[in-house]
């Protein structure tokens, strides 16, 4: 269901979680006039704690949802696991969800998003299902070693995931990942990873910022660079790939699209985030219009703000503990300092990252 557009300030816009995403969407949905509203299964969540108010409740929960589709003109989500039936009971009680569900079922399970990429004529890594152990020989065989199992659902910050070798490490790489359906994928011999945030609106206009070239530690990532240090030609190809993906999806909302580029500038699509995205949090300091705002604004109905970066920028993730060393980086004057207010620094959590200004954007 379309809502009646532009939604005008004061009205509410609800987000189904609570983290940190959700925190940056409320703090833009509040500059722009409107009320967040948050519901997220936990007590005092980050993005409550900034939000006009909240809904603590399981996210099936049927009186939360109720009282979810009472308030919001419009109900958008911070993560891609939400419960697909969640999503479908929203829109089926009259509800105006965006993005929709069709972007939340493509983006949840790793075998329907490869399917989908093909369907679009987008290119991506050779791949197979894996239903049990036992399927994994003969699709290492077609794939090439090492090929990396992944779990169909759930999968994130590279958690569920190995690299198998050999045809006898099948029950135990199987095994690992909790038995679960799962994806076999061929390796991709990248040179440089790099996404693409993009924006769509009700009426189909898409704006995308420029590629940001991202560096994984341990599967989770560590820093987007933006400009990327790629030919345009290659640049071009990513924004036109995402354009593509976007309007298959009828999408609304931002996306980000992560890509590898191989040595030959091809780029396969790894995979896509059906919302605001980590590789996009140098928006916050480097545009007139940060990935948060034109996320509200599209979904909002209101026009796309301009992507073109005021400066090059590079972004930091703060994992666990290195958010402790607030004190020196707000005593640091280049540093843009954002904190998530979250309790409990454990290992590789995001609890925050520093945006820098290094220099104008080329161009
Ligand atoms: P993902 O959860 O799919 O984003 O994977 C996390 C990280 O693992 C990626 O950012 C890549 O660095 C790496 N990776 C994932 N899939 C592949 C692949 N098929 N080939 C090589 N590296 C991969």
């Amino acid at each position: 269901m379309t809502p009646n557009l532009p939604l005008p300030p004061n009205a509410t816009i609800g987000i189904l979680g609570g983290g940190q995403l959700g925190r940056m969407l409320a703090l833009a949905a509040a500059r722009l006039g409107f009320d967040a509203c948050i519901l997220t299964p936990h007590e005092a969540a980050p993005a409550s704690r900034v939000a006009a108010s909240s809904l603590v409740a399981p996210y099936d929960d049927p009186v939360a949802l109720a009282e979810l589709v009472e308030r919001c003109a419009v109900i958008t989500f911070e993560f891609e696991n939400v419960p697909a039936p969640v999503v479908e009971r929203l829109v089926a009680a009259g509800s105006c969800v965006a993005p929709g569900p069709l972007a939340l079922a493509v983006a949840q399970d790793r075998i329907a998003e490869k399917s989908f990429f093909i369907s679009a004529g987008v290119a991506c890594v050779p791949f197979a299902q894996i239903d049990r152990a036992e399927d994994i020989p003969a699709a290492l065989a077609r794939l090439g070693a090492p090929a990396l199992l992944k779990t169909r659902r759930e999968g994130y910050d590279g958690k569920g995931q190995v690299w198998v070798t050999h045809a006898d490490e099948a029950q135990t790489a199987f095994t690992s990942i909790g038995g679960v359906p799962a994806i076999l994928e061929g390796k991709a011999d990248f040179v440089r990873e790099v996404s693409v945030i993009a924006a769509r609106s009700w009426t189909g206009e898409i704006a995308a910022y420029p590629l940001a070239e991202n560096h994984h530690e341990n599967g989770i990532l560590r820093k987007s660079v933006v400009p990327a240090q790629v030919s345009a030609q290659t640049e071009g190809q990513a924004l036109a790939i995402s354009e593509r993906l976007l309007a298959r999806l009828d999408y609304v909302g931002v996306m980000g699209v992560e890509m590898f580029e191989l040595s030959d500038g091809r780029l396969l699509v790894n995979e896509i985030a059906p919302r605001v995205h980590n590789t996009g949090h140098w928006t916050l300091d480097a545009c007139e219009v940060d990935q948060f705002e034109q996320h509200i604004r599209a979904i909002a109905g209101w026009p796309l703000g301009p992507t073109r970066p005021l400066a090059s920028a590079e972004m930091i993730n703060l994992l666990g503990e290195e958010a402790l060393d607030w004190q020196r980086l707000a005593a640091d004057p280049g540093a843009r300092l954002w904190l998530y207010g979250k309790d409990g620094a454990a290992p590789g959590r995001k609890m925050g990252h520093v945006n820098r200004l290094t220099g104008p954007y080329p161009g």
